[in-house]
């Protein structure tokens, strides 16, 4: 295949327009028929300076009459032109000699910018220009996102290679195309043809809104080539083959059983269905791809040491995996809690750990002693080798990285039997978003809380209210209840956010004489951090302010209360997620999220909207769905920091037609068509298919 860097010989270093077309990742000649316009210019008509209007851009054919250089207010270039019609000055602040040259007297010029009457008459800043003649072009001239280095004239050029020399063959049956929709059938290439070129008739608006048949195509190309790609990632796996996890045969009744029987509660309808469906995956010598979404408080911990209660009975190893030290050793004590009165050995990886400590849990885990590895994402550095790992179980999976995700993959993949994976989630994923980014994956929900929860009731307060917080806090320990405090999160700085812990931490301590008020924050050691939790956890401690550690996974029931210092600061995942800390117990729980406009009259909009979600609903769906509608998926996803566009070009919102419509296509084409859904995946995703199973 044509590429647009081998179109020089190998010998000759890439210059700097090529090398930055390979940074915006325009390699293949697809990829820059692909890279579609930001917006486009009306280059088609000449307009008379006598009908032009004020702050107008336009394109004007005129005679220069004069030019000159002037040195006040400062060094310019004044060029008087005349079209017949009437007279317009261009101005140019820097130029070349050359330019200078093509801009004397007597020169016939077309000129491009925008124009500005004025007492002077017309005048135009910095217009750009070509001599004047030849042909108009027949179609709007695109303008293309680009960088630094490669000049628009230079990407049009190569952009209009690519498009001519690529191989733009429709792949989608024409009768698949139909049930796109009523509006007329467009092929790829004269999708593509036009986009870059579009008829200056064409009403600008259906470009913007993508609404216009071509982007209907561009975009139904694209959610087709991402649900081809996870399921050709699902077929994949299916071919594999994982270890057999199901309860052993013989007398007594398997661990996971003597675990359910050994616990202090029954299990809920939703958790039983759900270990159900797990076990069936586990018990199939496929790896298991399943993710596990339930609210906070749900309960997904017990149905996590069930499924690793099956895995440790058929003889194998399983890890549970989570995003932060504390959420790690909660799960750890948790789980060591429930399964090593029934013989289970459990080694504990992380981060903070004493190299002689690590040596030995490395051992056990080696040799098999160890069935069950709880840590943070220790567990899947290169040094970990698993005797005979089956199950892996990520907690909150989300708030892993793109590239963890990834490395996990590797690791996983590297044991000689392919594992099963199971994912565990609090921030349930909207639909539009499981049915496109996460179509490779099986859901479980659980959509059942624990009997005797107690709603949380929300209010959003306004700072200078913080006395009447302070006296209500009293109440709440006079009833023998604790307090959470969470103070805000300062991106830029770690100390700021300390330091604002540490004040609002002697504040509390002052006005609650006798009460022990705890402090938690990232600066700690994890033995120190372990000794607050623990002073928290049995009860001694009544406040614990703390910096956002707490976020995911801690459970202290007796916790009833929580306040969110400058809750306009935090993401709405990231308020719920807090706020699931409390209403674990049986008290009447409430969670009081104070907010600051700083020297703003009032807050911004989305801060706005995310405390009204948050004091509207409990529901942790809901609150997923106002958050997509807020952030966007690429960040929901936790996308971000990989500068990688996930969708171009549809957006999930408005598009759930089309992803309706590629879902049902992926399958039929796959098995009907396999090499031209090959070449569909490979023509849109190229290197980034990878990417997109993360
Ligand atoms: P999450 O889904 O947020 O991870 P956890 O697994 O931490 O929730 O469970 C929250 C609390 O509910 C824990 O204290 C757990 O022991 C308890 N729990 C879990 N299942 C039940 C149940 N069926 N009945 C009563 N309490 C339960
Ligand atoms: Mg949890």
């Amino acid at each position: 295949m044509t590429t647009a860097a081998s179109t020089t010989s190998p010998a000759r270093p890439l210059t700097g327009p090529q090398k930055a077309l390979l940074k915006l990742g325009l390699r293949r000649d697809i990829d820059l028929a692909l890279h579609l316009p930001l917006r486009y210019e009306d280059e088609t008509r000449i307009t008379r300076l006598s009908e032009a209007r004020d702050g107008e851009v336009v394109q004007i054919e005129v005679m220069v009459t004069a030019s000159e250089v002037t040195l006040r207010p400062r060094r310019q270039l004044l060029v008087t032109v005349d079209d017949g019609s009437d007279t317009c000055t261009l101005r140019f602040f820097s130029f070349y000699p050359s330019q200078q040259q093509a801009l004397a007297p007597g020169k016939r010029i077309r000129a491009r910018g925008e124009l500005r009457g004025g007492f002077l008459g017309w005048q135009m800043l910095h217009p750009s220009f070509q001599a004047a003649g030849g042909e108009l072009p027949q179609a709007l001239t695109p303008v293309y996102p680009t960088s630094a280095g490669l000049p628009q004239a230079y990407l049009r050029r190569a952009v209009q290679n690519g498009l001519a020399r690529a191989e733009l063959a429709d792949t989608i049956p024409t009768e698949d195309l139909k049930k796109i929709g009523p509006q007329p059938l467009w092929g790829l290439k004269s999708s593509l043809s036009f986009l870059h070129h579009p008829a200056p008739d064409v009403a600008l608006a259906t470009l913007e809104d993508r609404s216009h048949p071509a982007w209907q195509r561009l975009k139904a190309e694209e959610l087709l080539a991402q649900q081809l790609s996870q399921l050709q990632a699902r077929r994949a796996r299916a071919g594999l083959l994982a270890p057999v996890l199901a309860p052993q045969p013989g007398p007594g009744a398997g661990l996971a059983d003597r675990l359910q029987a050994a616990l202090p509660f029954a299990l809920t309808g939703a958790q039983r269905r759900v270990q159900a469906e797990i076990a069936g995956d586990l018990g199939r010598p496929v790896p298991m791809h399943r993710l596990l979404q339930g609210d906070v408080g749900a309960g997904k911990t017990v149905v996590a040491a069930l499924a690793a209660a099956l895995c440790i009975d058929a003889g194998r190893q399983c890890a549970l995996m989570a995003p932060t030290e504390i959420l790690a050793e909660q799960h750890f004590a948790k789980l060591v809690g429930w399964l090593e009165p029934l013989g289970v050995k459990t080694a504990w990886l992380t981060g903070s750990q004493k190299p002689k400590e690590r040596r030995a849990m490395l051992a056990l885990i080696a040799s098999g002693e160890a069935a069950l590895v709880v840590g943070t994402h220790a567990v899947i550095q290169d040094k970990v080798l698993f005797h005979q790992l089956a199950l892996a179980i990520i907690d909150e999976q989300h708030r892993f990285g793109v590239a963890q995700r990834l490395a996990l993959r590797a690791k996983l993949s590297a044991e000689a039997q392919e594992p099963h994976l199971l994912m565990m989630t609090a921030t349930p994923i909207p639909r539009t978003l499981a049915m496109s980014y996460y179509a490779d994956l099986d859901v479980s929900t659980l959509d059942e809380l624990p009997p005797g929860r107690t709603a949380i009731v929300t209010k959003v307060v306004n700072e200078s209210r913080r006395d009447e917080v302070v006296e209500r806090i009293r109440g709440q320990l006079v009833a023998g209840r604790q307090i959470y405090w969470v103070c805000p999160l300062i991106e830029e700085s770690e100390a700021l956010d300390l330091s604002n812990a540490t004040q609002t931490h002697a504040h509390l301590s002052a006005a609650l004489p006798g009460v022990l008020v705890g402090l938690l924050h990232s600066r700690l050691t994890a033995p120190e951090k372990k000794a607050v939790m623990a002073q928290f956890t049995s009860g001694q401690m009544g406040v614990l302010v703390s910096t956002t550690v707490i976020e995911v996974g801690v459970d202290v029931p007796n916790a009833s209360l929580m306040v969110i210092e400058h809750a306009e600061r935090f993401g709405l995942s990231q308020l719920h997620q807090l706020r699931g800390r409390v209403g674990r117990g049986a008290a009447a729980s409430a969670c009081v999220l104070l907010y600051s406009t700083g020297d703003a009259p009032r807050l911004g909009e989305t801060a706005r909207e995310r405390l009204k979600a948050m004091a509207e609903t409990g529901d942790g769906f809901e609150i997923a769905r106002r958050d997509l509608e807020i952030r966007g998926p690429g960040e929901f996803l936790g996308a971000r920091q990989s500068g990688a566009a996930l969708l171009r070009f549809a957006d999930l919102a408005t598009d759930s037609a089309l992803l309706a419509w590629a879902r049902q296509l992926a399958p039929e084409l796959l098995d009907q068509h396999p090499t031209q859904a090959e070449r569909h995946v490979a023509r849109w995703l190229g290197a980034k298919s990878e990417y997109l199973k993360a």
